[in-house]
């Protein structure tokens, strides 16, 4: 199987709004068209950069409104696939915390393997919408509703504006000031999905195309089928290129541990903070891992003699029980938590520990858990 490809899209339409080669586009494309799969799922923009919309469709001719990167949409798209669509065949874009998800609620059993193709976007980390707006006023000095479109490009966040012209601030500076990309994403030491069927990114490319990895026989399919019906060319990168991209992804994963020993070892991650708890289970409901049928919060013994869900300690304590294991950094539940509970951070500094005890990476390990119960096959319907 030959593992790295360079993609470009043979759709000048898709060309133009890709944000690399169009590789993404022209195969979910050849997906629907070619009836390997009943519908796409992805993210296409809404009002603004800032609106990232998780978008489900059966009909080809969509999908170039689809075309593009949101770095400020750090949207999960796990939960969706899990809750509506676990009986269809489909395809996904997934950032490496999708795929994670995704693949830890393939192991509960939660969504057939067989159903879905991955199509994988390596990732340097998502901005919050309000705090890219408010960045954009504050270190660009220009009005957020201007910005037409946004990347991330050599370690600088990059907007431009109406009238065409760049302006671009350097992600250390953004961050040294608290804005810039997610803290869970400053920590994310996975930057390329390798359980996605292809990883697709712009590390190490020739201009114009998309640096695709194949990582799974599926993978190779989808990517041959695409070439063989005219969808994709295809060009084998140098070893060079390979080296660079590679190099790349190093930096960031070793810039990722650095970053986890420096913001794991606060006092903001004490157990005390859950005392701010306001008993909304947000958190809860948006946890891409935490979908048993039954909950355990749920279960008669906590409430057997009042409606009053249980002390946010006890509360936090079941949940610390499901997640030492499963967590993937994904950040959501820090992200909707009223009360600012630094919740990624505490459940992602107890994944570390778990794994440093038994090896299991969440999202990663192909076998399950070493504590894991019969009951949590049981996803939510
Ligand atoms: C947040 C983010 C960060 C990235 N960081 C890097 C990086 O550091 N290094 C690197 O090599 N590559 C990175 N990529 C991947 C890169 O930007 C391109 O998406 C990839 O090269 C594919 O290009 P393309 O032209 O083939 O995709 P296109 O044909 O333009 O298709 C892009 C696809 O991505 C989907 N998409 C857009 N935004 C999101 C999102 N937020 N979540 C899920 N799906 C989305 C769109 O719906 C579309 O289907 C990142 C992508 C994203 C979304
Ligand atoms: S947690 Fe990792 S994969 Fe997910 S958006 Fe952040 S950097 Fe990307
Ligand atoms: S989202 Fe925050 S306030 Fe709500 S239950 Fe979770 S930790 Fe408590
Ligand atoms: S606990 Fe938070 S960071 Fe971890 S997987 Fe759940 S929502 Fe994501």
């Amino acid at each position: 199987m030959v593992k790295y490809l360079q993609i470009k899209s043979t759709d000048a339409s898709i060309l133009e709004k890709a944000e690399n080669g169009g590789a993404v586009t022209s195969i979910l494309k050849s997906l629907l068209e070619l009836k390997t799969v009943e519908g796409v799922l992805n993210i296409k923009k809404g009002n603004d950069v800032y609106d990232g919309i998780p978008t489900y469709t059966t009909n080809p001719d969509d999908l170039i409104n689809t075309a593009g990167s949101l770095h400020c949409a750090p949207t999960m798209i796990s939960d969706i696939v899990a809750r509506y669509l676990k009986d269809e065949v489909i395809a996904v874009t997934t950032k490496p915390c999708d795929a994670m998800a995704i693949d830890e609620i393939m192991k509960r059993s939660g969504i057939n393997r067989d159903n879905v193709f991955m199509i994988g976007l390596n990732c340097g980390g998502t901005v919050r919408p309000t705090v890219a707006e408010e960045m954009i006023r504050l270190f660009y000095d220009i009005d957020p509703e201007t910005v037409v479109s946004e990347e991330i490009n050599k370690g600088s966040f990059i907007v431009e504006l109406e009238d065409g012209t760049e302006k671009s601030v350097k992600i250390d500076d953004l961050e040294d000031e608290g804005y810039g990309r997610r803290e869970n994403c400053q920590r994310c030491e996975l930057k390329v999905p390798r359980k996605a069927d292809i990883a697709c990114g712009n590390w190490g490319s020739s201009k114009g195309y998309t640096f695709v990895e194949i990582n799974t026989p599926k993978g190779e399919k989808i990517v041959q089928d695409a070439i063989d019906n005219g969808y994709i060319e295809v060009k084998e990168p140098s070893e060079k290129q390979i080296k660079i991209r590679s190099k790349v992804e190093n930096i960031m994963i070793k810039m990722a541990k650095k970053t986890q020993k420096k913001q794991l070892n606060t006092e903001a991650n004490e157990f005390d903070v859950f005392t701010r708890c306001l008993k909304c289970y947000r958190c809860r409901d948006v946890c891409p891992v935490c979908n048993c049928k039954v909950c355990s919060l749920e279960k008669p013994y906590f409430n057997e003699n009042s409606n009053e869900k249980p002390d946010p300690l006890l509360m936090h304590g079941v949940r610390m029980g499901h997640m030492s294991f499963s967590c993937v950094n994904c950040g959501q539940c820090e992200d909707v938590c009223p009360m600012e509970i630094p919740l990624a951070k505490i459940y992602q500094r107890v994944q570390l520990k778990y794994r440093e005890e038994t090896g299991y990476v969440s999202g990663v390990t192909t076998e399950k858990p070493m504590i894991y119960s019969g009951d949590k096959e049981e996803i939510v319907e």
